[in-house]
């Protein structure tokens, strides 16, 4: 039984998130996204509601969990059993900094805790949660960034409802 975990922030789940969710479902037994509760930082969405999201647009998906953790990722995964880390990569902007996170990790965790790389598909190359939120900030057109509940949510975040 292969366990990974996607851990992020998802403030809030896009569509290139759920690329990477659904893709890596298919390649290992079970895979939770674990939702990253940072005291020090003030996301959008609360780890509840981010929690929320992810579980209501991945029920389809049998062999995913949601879960939030908070401190160090390679203590979340020994204490669930887990080996791997799932991470999506965009450009090469990403690389610099998922490679030395993904470094830390093997290093923390003694080689336990490896990191498995999705590149994004193409049509999700320019999604970001940042980007996600300036565009409904001014009421722009969400379809293409994120599923029709989650650009419900962000319009009423910012006040359109
Ligand atoms: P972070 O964990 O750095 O705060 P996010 O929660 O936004 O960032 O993203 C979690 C993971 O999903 C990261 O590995 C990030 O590179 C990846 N990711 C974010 N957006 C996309 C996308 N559009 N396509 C592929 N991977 C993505």
């Amino acid at each position: 039984m292969k366990r990974a975990v996607y851990p992020g922030s998802f403030d809030p789940l896009t569509y290139g998130h759920l690329d990477v969710i659904r893709r890596a479902a298919g390649i290992f037994d079970e895979l939770t996204v674990a939702v990253l509760h940072n005291p020090a930082k003030s996301p959008l969405f609360s780890v509840e509601e981010r929690v929320k999201i992810i579980e209501d647009v991945t029920k389809d998906i049998p062999n995913v969990t949601v879960d939030w953790f908070t401190g160090l990722l390679v203590d979340y995964a020994a204490s669930h059993d887990i080996s791997v880390s799932v991470r999506g990569l965009r450009a090469v902007t990403d690389f610099e900094y998922e490679l030395q996170v993904a470094q830390t990790n093997r290093l923390l965790s003694q080689g336990k805790l490896d990191t498995f790389f999705l590149t994004t598909s193409l049509e999700y190359a320019y999604l970001s949660s940042s980007v996600v939120k300036e565009i409904a900030e001014f009421h722009g057109n969400l379809d293409r960034c994120v599923p029709p509940s989650v650009e419900q949510k962000l319009y009423e975040k910012f006040g359109h409802t």
